[in-house]
């Protein structure tokens, strides 16, 4: 996740840097998916969830025996999340018994149940932020999220947030179908009250894998990131609405906004930047971020379906997640063992090699260069004739159980 608001304050008031990367003390941001169940029918959805009963999600017993272990461990960042969260039903307990130790606990929902009872109980166990899902207005969101009213029902979830004082996002996925609904998007931000805005980029994984030609071209991306670097500056330097803009799964974002920077403020202020951006450094999963799927099974992240650490049915997650995962050590490893125009570019510090699940899943290799990397060679350091292609993986997906090496 990219803080993009957060470094543009660095160019207002510079700060000094906060070394955030360690070794085996990081506790990670745990991104736990409590169910596949869903009300929706998301076009992108990574966990291709349904309205269905799924079976062997964790039971009551095992969810709260998971919590206490986090409690146990350490973890202070969790975000609750689905299929649609609020259809599992021991959420409120998960929710209650997580608040005490948490220091950010976060609500990631379509927004569609955000009302009456629910919102009030949202509000009673203090959610620090609710992140709702809208893929455009109107129609369109509704022809993405496959249910009509979906685009009112999510807003209203918003209006209910708000006149809690709950602090309220909106999650956007890109792709071009959906890309000239940006700026109608900020506007409602705007509009609402809306306090922070989370744009994702397509990571090929669930349904997102099936629809992966629809992914925005890079050119819909630039456009996208050149309009989101806007706003963060207006709000930053305090002449426009104090969005608070974050991107996903697109790590290379970080280096096109310090290409913008280079253009409009001198080396001290660049140099503070690039401090701050190399010590985030870029892609974390299997470090700063963790995944639990509905059935208890732990990923290095939420895209990483494929591939699976272990089961807190019969291991705890702190002990899965500090144990000697060949695939967790390579994710930690730096600089990582990458490839092609990855292995070759000059930002790679601030980047981290971006998405690696997206380059695992196109070509079969979890190192080969991310294809969604939206930067030109000339941009990376690299000359155009060393500009290397990514083959489509031809071979029939990868068998999950399979563990990458
Ligand atoms: S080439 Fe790879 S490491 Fe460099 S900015 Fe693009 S995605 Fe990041």
């Amino acid at each position: 996740m990219f803080r993009m608001s957060e470094y543009m304050h660095q160019l207002v008031d510079p700060t000094p840097v906060r070394t955030r990367r360690g070794s085996g003390g990081v506790k990670p941001v745990v991104i736990w998916n409590l169910t596949r169940r869903c009300n929706l029918k998301c076009r992108h959805c990574y966990t291709v969830s349904a309205d269905v009963h799924f079976p062997g999600e964790l039971t009551h017993e095992q969810a709260m025996a998971n919590v206490k272990d986090m409690e146990e461990f350490g973890v202070f960042a969790l975000i609750l999340s689905g299929g649609e969260p609020l259809d599992r039903f021991d959420f409120f307990d998960i929710a209650r018994a997580a608040r005490p130790f948490t220091r950010m606990l976060a609500l990631s929902t379509n927004g569609t149940k955000i009302h009456g009872e629910n919102a009030d109980k949202i509000e009673e166990i203090g959610f620090d932020y609710v992140g709702i899902s809208i893929d455009g207005i109107g129609k369109t969101n509704d022809w993405f999220r496959g249910v009509d009213g979906a685009f009112d029902d999510a807003v209203r979830g918003v209006r209910e947030c708000k006149k809690r004082g709950i602090k309220v996002g909106l999650r956007f996925t890109l792709t071009k179908d959906n890309a000239e609904h940006l700026p109608g998007l900020l506007k409602l931000c705007e509009d609402e009250g809306v306090d922070k805005f989370y744009l994702s980029h397509l990571v090929y994984a669930g349904r997102g894998d099936k629809n992966r030609g629809e992914d925005a071209m890079h050119s819909h991306t630039r456009a996208a990131l050149d309009m989101l670097i806007d706003h963060a500056w207006a709000g930053a330097s305090g002449t426009g609405y104090p969005l608070d803009i974050v991107t996903g799964n697109n790590d290379a974002d970080a280096v096109y906004m310090m290409q913008w920077a280079r253009a409009h403020f001198d080396d001290d202020k660049l140099e503070n930047l690039r401090d701050h951006l190399e010590a985030w450094g870029g892609n974390s999963s299997g470090l700063g971020v963790a995944n639990i799927d509905p059935q208890g099974k732990v990923h290095p992240d939420t895209y990483w379906s494929d591939y699976t650490v272990g089961s807190i049915k019969d291991t705890p997650f702190s002990t899965l997640w500090t144990g000697d995962d060949p695939m967790l050590a390579q994710l930690r490893t730096r600089p990582r063992p990458l490839k092609g125009r990855c292995g070759a570019c000059a930002h790679q510090s601030i980047c981290g090699g971006n998405t690696r699940i997206r380059a695992l899943q196109l070509t079969g290799d979890p190192w080969a260069e991310d294809p969604a990397c939206y930067l030109s060679n000339s941009e990376i350091g690299i000359e155009d004739t060393e500009r290397l292609t990514v083959t489509p993986f031809r071979g029939k997906r990868h068998d999950p159980a399979h563990r990458f090496t």
